[in-house]
């Protein structure tokens, strides 16, 4: 058995389900899992079917296209519109609605838009035409972030001149605090990040875990990998237990990546951040160090948007862990894959993208 199809054995997540449905017993059990591709996961392989119906998973707000701001892609569409910059972007936010336009949209309006797979794509083309700006949209969690700041030490070390990020990037721990701290959905346990966790390591949760009081546990992406993560869960919670457990240790450890906290401290600084449905949350972002300042596009341009957020969307509230997909009234009417409303319909990793496609 390869290893990819061990951790999709349908014997084994039978088997894992059934010790977590004799740790949960019959008391109400409720999990966000963190990451958007957990619940993208979830709903494919329809784990809820053969886990117990007491136990509730709750999509968390870890897909960085659904907690981006809706000022953001306005401000992404302002710089190909009116500052005729080339903008470079990873390709799920291209769909995303803006207040007027996406940047597919905006594309058709003579935007120059261009989909990539990462930053150094838009630095080679900097490089190679340094008459025109080139903008990278820097949007993610700490998994993508050490890429972006590698892209700006080498634009700076190459002294390129018409490149700059601009950044909407967030911190796992600072708003899984938020989420506890508002005491709005009640949730018995985390399963957080494991992509986000190979960089910033399961110690950053040790905090929150003995603050609240809350059993955590570092989850990967397949079936068996996170029907191990719940099974370490429920065990930990049914003996009343608050541990920040790895259910991941192929990929995540305690102390993280260093070289990448390396390259993330010396680019970047923590600061509030607003997400989309959740507002300003303390230290939930970055920003670029002020010694970086001539490739941070918000400070290179002007850049005051008018910014609406979609009418009707509860993208919010799903990302909080207080409603599920169907229950928004846009959900498979208004809003599909193909005429997304909201940020949670777009990505792959929105919890009503998997929803509508698996459900
Ligand atoms: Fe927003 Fe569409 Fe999801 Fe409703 S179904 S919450 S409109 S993204």
């Amino acid at each position: 058995m390869s290893a990819r199809s061990e951790y999709r054995d349908p014997a084994l997540a039978r088997k894992l389900a059934a010790a977590i449905a004799a740790e949960v017993g019959d008391r109400p059990f409720s999990v966000m899992e963190v990451c958007g591709g957990q619940t993208h996961t979830i709903y494919k392989y329809r784990l809820r079917e053969i886990l117990p119906p007491n136990l509730r998973l709750v999509s968390g707000p870890g897909c960085p296209v659904c907690v981006t701001p809706i000022g953001y892609i306005d401000q992404a569409i302002a710089l190909a519109l009116d500052h005729a910059a080339r903008v470079f972007t990873f390709g799920d936010l291209t769909r995303v609605p803006g207040t007027r336009l996406s940047l597919e949209k905006a594309a058709a309006e003579g935007a120059e838009i261009h989909a990539v797979y990462s930053p150094f794509q838009a630095l080679e083309t900097a490089r190679e035409h340094p008459d025109r700006e080139v903008v990278f949209l820097g949007v993610g969690f700490e998994t993508t972030l050490p890429g972006f700041g590698l892209a700006i030490q080498r634009a700076r070390k190459a002294g390129v001149k018409n490149f700059s990020v601009l950044l909407s990037a967030k911190r796992v721990p600072p708003v899984l605090e938020a989420l506890l701290a508002s005491g709005e959905a009640e949730i018995d346990g985390f399963i957080t990040p494991g992509h986000v966790t190979s960089i910033i390591g399961a110690r950053a949760y040790d905090e929150l875990r003995a603050r609240f009081r809350v059993p955590m546990v570092v989850g990967g992406f397949e079936p068996v990998d996170l029907l191990g993560a719940l099974h370490a869960l429920a065990a930990e919670w049914a003996r009343g237990g608050h541990a920040n457990l790895n259910a991941y240790a192929r990929g995540a450890s305690y102390g993280g990546n260093r070289k990448a906290q390396a390259v993330i401290a010396d680019v970047f600084e923590e600061r509030d951040a607003e997400l989309r449905g959740l507002g300003l949350i303390p230290k939930a972002g970055y920003g670029i160090r002020a010694a970086y300042a001539a490739f941070d596009a918000e400070r290179k341009f002007d850049l005051v948007t008018d910014s609406r957020a979609p009418k009707g969307c509860v993208c919010g509230d799903i990302l909080k862990g207080l409603k599920q997909p169907p229950e928004c009234p846009l959900f498979g009417t208004r809003c599909a894959p193909d005429s997304p409303v909201g940020a949670c319909m777009v990505s792959a990793e929105g919890a009503c993208n998997a929803a509508y496609l698996f459900q």
